[in-house]
């Protein structure tokens, strides 16, 4: 899913200064707040564990123009019993009304508490017990979460959609919306007026077109969908569509069909805009795998709402912008095929698409477009000094699609892992991942992920989502330098602008510059404060830049040079470790300060030096290791000391 808010924020912030961006943000998210207020306290229900759903029959009557916004249905759902039971629940609004529930032509009796619907069965039903059922319902739905279910017009005509994302589902059907289960495929039958005034109403939905059928004055369009699929990916959309078919992998033997359902009056500004559509799936199909509906579509359907929602294999879209394609075809992979398996991991959606946004660009644009992202990206994120990429609180509709933490940090810590495993083990990993069989077109959760990128690299990533997926917040980096001869020497501080990570373990970009344009990267393995490296560089350094291309996420980056040497042997500290006085012995005392650095990078105490032993009360700080310098003009000597 993408939403408006942010296409406003991209136009906003070519327009205007910080400070108004600011205030509108706040105003957007006000307004998203609000929209997402009615179902901020949802929990899933717990009485719908104890089955697994097979397959689903929908049959609903819309009509675009009805007023007020009313959908009726007939909902048939086959399930394999998971665990012993005598009744079924399913998630549907209490402003729904049932009037029927149906098995093999006897009525079985229900209660609707609250959104639970409740339907006792003839007999306890076992383990393994496979069984259907069919739930005869109407209403007036009412839009929860972003829309759940709307009519409005377009031009002066009708149209209606859904938009079930996250918990929306249950407003306009009765579903089992938890994400713990997917129906193995469905039929969607809508039926609805054939025509308003002239224009003849066409439905958009999930899979394949099977039929268009006109009786009377109503028609009803089949579609089918084979694949697994959660409530909240089925949808509709009805209105008088223009309808055309491009090609991916057009004349030869992967070709499959995307078709465009758009509102005539944007027919051309669509047929000039979608063709894009099939090259950006042949890349990502190169980047990771062929899509994976290709014997079935893929496809649009223009809605109102500002923004894009990736149901399966016909993506919901107000406009035909590069990115909102991008954005919303890469879901098919990360969040349809392979969907989140908690909203607390909502990143394996949202984080991968705005990375393959991200992708589109690196490969369409080139590497400065790619590098350009990056500093828009990395300037976002940290504008705040706290948020995690982990959703914590999954009740709240704007936190899970929290734009700078599920989205662009996502995609960050993302980009991170490339630099730190290397494009070969980041792409191979990501391929391992959708073929998973344990994965693919179920659920996965963040460890799932993890350990993929663990198989193919050898790389433990405890330590790292420790840091960027449950830590809060950014490192901010001082980097000293110097050089004698050959050797280049840094010296590495570290602060955090969140308490929740002690330290960020990184490999760091370096780029040293020479006079004669010569210029080297360097990759320092940052483990600690006070570390100090030493690079064999060939030519006389002239400048030094910190990770200048944003591969890692950092901000307030100080860089200082004018020391000549750094030894870290030379400094001694006595006693080692200590609870009060240590004693420092300084060789050359002239101009001499001494500094202590927290492991986090704060500076604790400084003094000058006056003696060739200095003593120093140490007594005042917490427990834990220290970084002490002494520093003169041209010479910077380096320690450690343990305060117990
Ligand atoms: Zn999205």
């Amino acid at each position: 899913m993408k939403y408006l808010i942010t296409l406003l924020v991209i136009l906003v912030s070519l327009l205007t200064t910080a400070q108004e961006l600011n205030e509108k943000m706040h105003e957007l998210i006000k307004a998203e707040r609000r929209s997402a207020h009615k179902r901020m306290q949802f929990k899933a229900s717990q009485n719908t564990d104890n089955y697994d759903i097979k397959y689903l029959r929908l049959e609903w009557t819309v009509d675009p123009a009805s007023d007020p916004a009313s959908i009726s249905g007939k909902v048939t759902t086959y399930w394999e019993v998971v665990a012993p039971m005598n009744t079924i629940t399913f998630d549907l609004a209490d402003n729904m009304n049932v009037s029927q529930v149906m098995q093999r032509g006897d009525n079985l009796a229900y209660t609707h508490n609250g959104d639970e619907l409740i339907v006792t069965l003839p007999a306890i039903q076992g383990t393994g017990v496979l069984d259907s059922m069919t739930i005869t319902y109407r209403g007036e739905p009412v839009s929860t979460g972003f829309v759940s279910f709307v009519q409005e017009t377009h031009n002066g005509i009708p149209v209606m959609w859904t938009l079930s994302e996250p918990y929306g589902a249950m407003d306009w059907w009765p579903c089992k919306q938890d994400l713990t289960d997917k129906a193995d495929s469905i039929d969607i039958f809508v039926t609805h007026p054939q025509f308003y005034d002239t224009q003849e109403y066409k439905t958009a939905s999930n899979g394949v077109l099977v039929s268009e059928t006109v009786n009377g004055s109503a028609k009803t369009t089949h579609w089918k969908h084979g694949y697994p699929i959660p409530a909240y990916l089925i949808a509709i959309a009805v209105t008088n569509y223009s309808v055309y078919h491009e090609y991916a992998y057009e004349g030869t033997d992967s070709e499959f069909p995307i078709i465009n359902y758009v509102y005539p009056e944007n027919l051309s500004d669509a047929q000039n805009k979608t063709p894009i559509t099939s090259y950006i799936m042949e890349i990502f199909g190169e980047l990771f795998e062929m899509y994976p509906y290709a014997d079935e579509k893929y496809g649009h359907a223009e809605l109102n709402w500002g923004g894009g929602m990736e149901h399966t294999t016909m993506s919901f879209v107000e406009s035909f912008d590069r990115f909102l394609i991008a954005h919303e075809l890469a879901h098919q992979w990360f969040g349809d095929k392979i969907t989140c398996g908690s909203w607390e991991d909502i990143w394996l959606n949202e984080g991968f698409a705005t990375y393959l946004e991200a992708l589109t660009t690196e490969h369409i644009d080139g590497n400065d477009a790619f590098i350009a992202w990056r500093i828009n990206t990395v300037f976002d994120i940290t504008a705040e000094s706290a948020g995690s990429v982990r959703c914590t609180n999954t009740t709240d509709v704007s936190r899970i699609f929290d734009w700078r933490l599920s989205y662009q940090k996502g995609a960050m810590v993302l980009h991170m892992l490339r630099y730190k495993l290397g494009d070969d083990d980041f792409f191979a990993a990501i391929k391992n991942y959708l073929s998973d069989p344990k994965l693919a077109f179920g659920y996965a959760r963040t460890i799932d992920l993890q350990s993929h990128f663990e198989a193919q690299s050898g790389i433990e990533l405890d330590d790292f989502l420790a840091d960027w997926y449950m830590g809060e917040g950014y490192p901010s980096y001082w980097l000293q330098w110097s050089q004698d001869g050959d050797d280049a020497y840094f010296l590495i501080n570290q602060s955090q602008s969140h308490s929740s990570v002690s330290f960020f373990e990184m490999p760091l970009p370096i780029r040293v510059n020479g006079s004669d344009g010569q210029s080297q990267w360097l990759r320092l393995e940052n483990t600690e404060n006070g570390q100090v490296f030493v690079e064999n560089v060939s030519f006389p350094i002239i400048s030094v830049e910190f990770d200048p291309e944003y591969e890692l996420i950092s901000r307030n980056n100080t860089i200082t040079t004018g020391v000549k040497e750094i030894r870290i042997e030379h400094l001694s500290i006595y006693p080692n470790p200590s609870d009060d006085i240590i004693s420092i012995e300084v060789e050359n005392t002239n101009d001499a300060m001494i500094e202590i650095y927290s492991f986090n990078g704060k500076l604790v105490l400084n003094k000058e030096v006056h003696s060739k032993v200095e003593r120093i009360n140490l007594s005042g700080l917490s427990e834990g290791v220290y970084v002490v310098m002494v520093k003169q003009s041209d010479t910077v000597y380096v320690g450690k000391v343990a305060v117990r």
